[in-house]
């Protein structure tokens, strides 16, 4: 007989608003509980006089993850959501000046290696055959839970097991198939979409840029926070009720095992089951006592490491710009910028940025003829020695002079009309970030499957893990994933 549960969700991020709308839609009892007067947390809009932002995530890739978590929901992912394929990836800026345009198109994309990277064409297709293996048979071991060192024991581990390539570094795996540094840098800034420099990230995620060459990068019209607002609206057309403006101060336990959650005003919500998909590193300190995470404690906690932060301007623009949807800028020396970032932690002063012109593919974002920038540059985390208080300004001036001098947008400083900035400080403190590592714990081989946090929390029965700190990681993709995973420990149990 179907056993209905009553479940507790904290926050009402990507990955508990998936849970919840697949175990809603499953027949169980759904709360979220949620301590900003909006859902989403880095997947939220940023509204300001007409104009709109997404505070964080801008490129949704790998549609089918997304289809399936909505399929479990009972909804068809194209027809929630206005999704536009960019038929330009991204463009690349060198800091000599090079540009290289990353078309989805192959003809298209084989000209432009003609042009700035002759005689590298046949390593991409090596490497496009390689990786759709590699590709496929990494992430059906993403999809599996790890609880424990028997889950490596599986036939899905023992095919993948040539292809997972963790003991080797994104740099290192890309020079088995491309000569250029240049074009390399192509294939391996996608290590910072985990936080993490190439020269040190697992050799496994060259899947990022083969999800983006295979299967494209969209856009959802008004915005990749639609995402969670749509799933928010599934969730409650399924039964689920989400609480804003609703703090959890405190998981509560009882005997070993999660029983339910102390709101902020005092109120004891009792659960048969919780989900935290608070920050990883923040929901253990500030939820639950060190007495009931042994194996999280806050030593622990300290010796474990954590993904970069970044540094954000937001900036309502007069006038519209022929520049693509995605804009990535190489300072002069790469390789020294991500040393400033993870070892040396010191602010890079030729630093590589990301810039956003989501104007151009949609025009809901911005009043007419002017444009949304958004501007992110990867910056260390808290565990640096940066007084943001006292740099703000002018890391902030900084940037926009880059903007000028190496972007078309030259006179940009004088057509600003809305501006917002987020600091290491702000994720911390208005997004609950721990150290503001705002791409959660890092993706190093000694925090991933059986040694990132669980979704099934060891320490204490009840009490389920999702979101970008806990397997299988970072990303959008991987989060939703996250939220199947648990949603099936729990129907499961
Ligand atoms: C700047 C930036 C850019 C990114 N770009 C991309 C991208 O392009 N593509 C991609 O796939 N991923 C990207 N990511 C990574 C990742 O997809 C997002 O960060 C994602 O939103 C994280 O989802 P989450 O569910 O882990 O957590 P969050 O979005 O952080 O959600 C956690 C929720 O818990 C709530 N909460 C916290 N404490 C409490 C409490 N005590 N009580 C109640 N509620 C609480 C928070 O308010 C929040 O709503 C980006 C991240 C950032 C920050």
């Amino acid at each position: 007989m179907f056993n209905k549960k009553k479940i507790a969700i904290i926050g009402a991020g990507p990955g508990g608003l998936a849970a919840g709308m697949i175990l809603a839609h499953r027949g169980h009892s759904v709360q979220i509980f949620e301590r900003r007067p909006e859902v989403g947390g880095r997947n939220s809009p940023l509204k300001v006089q007409g104009y709109t932002f997404d505070v964080g995530p801008t490129f949704v890739m790998l549609p089918q993850a997304f289809a399936d978590i909505f399929s479990l929901s009972g909804r068809i992912y194209e027809k929630e959501l206005d999704i536009k394929q960019l038929n330009i990836l991204y463009r690349l800026r060198y800091g000599n000046g090079k540009d290289f345009v990353v078309h989805y198109d192959k003809t298209e994309l084989k000209k432009e290696f003609d042009r700035v990277f002759p005689g590298e064409w046949s390593g991409y297709e090596k490497w496009f055959k390689f990786h759709k293996i590699k590709t496929e048979r990494v992430i059906d071991c993403l999809k599996m839970p790890y609880q424990t060192p028997w889950s490596y024991f599986n036939s899905k581990i023992i095919k993948a097991f040539r292809y997972i390539q963790a003991h080797r570094s994104v740099m290192s795996v890309l020079s088995d198939f491309f000569q250029s540094e240049d074009l390399k840098w192509s294939m391996a800034f996608q290590a910072k979409y985990l936080g993490m420099s190439p020269w040190e990230c697992p050799g496994t995620f060259t899947i990022l840029p083969f999800m983006e060459h295979a299967y494209g990068i969209a856009h959802y019209r008004g915005g990749v926070h639609q995402l969670s607002q749509v799933m928010a609206r599934i969730l409650k057309e399924e039964g689920g009720v989400i609480h804003l403006s609703r703090q959890v101060n405190k998981i509560l336990t009882h005997n070993g095992r999660a029983i339910g959650l102390e709101l902020a005003d005092g109120e004891k919500i009792l659960a048969d089951e919780v989900i935290m998909n608070t920050d990883f590193a923040y929901g253990m300190k500030s939820l639950l006592n060190e007495e009931d995470r042994p194996s999280f404690n806050n030593d622990k906690l300290a010796k474990m490491s954590y993904s970069c932060s970044t540094f954000m301007l937001y900036l309502g623009i007069d006038g519209t710009f022929d520049l693509p949807h995605h804009n990535i800028f190489f300072g002069s020396d790469y390789r020294r910028n991500l040393d400033e970032i993870s070892k040396l932690k010191i602010l890079p002063q030729d630093p590589a940025f990301y810039l956003q012109n989501a104007c151009v593919t949609d025009k809901t974002l911005a009043p007419p003829d002017k444009s949304t920038i958004y501007v992110l540059v990867p910056v260390p985390n808290l565990s640096a020695n940066i007084d943001w208080q006292k740099e703000k300004q002018s890391y902030r001036d900084l940037i926009i002079s880059k903007i000028e001098q190496r972007t078309e947008i030259k006179d940009i400083s004088k057509r600003i009309e809305v501006e917002r900035i987020i600091t290491p400080l702000d994720w911390r403190d208005q997004l609950h970030v721990h150290e503001g590592a705002v791409f959660n714990l890092a993706h190093a081989v000694s925090q991933m499957l059986y040694l990132r946090p669980h979704n099934k929390f060891n320490d204490l029965d009840n009490l389920y893990l999702v979101g970008g700190g806990t397997h299988p990681g970072s990303g959008l993709p991987t989060i939703l994933e996250s939220g199947r995973i648990a949603a099936d420990l729990i129907s499961s149990s």
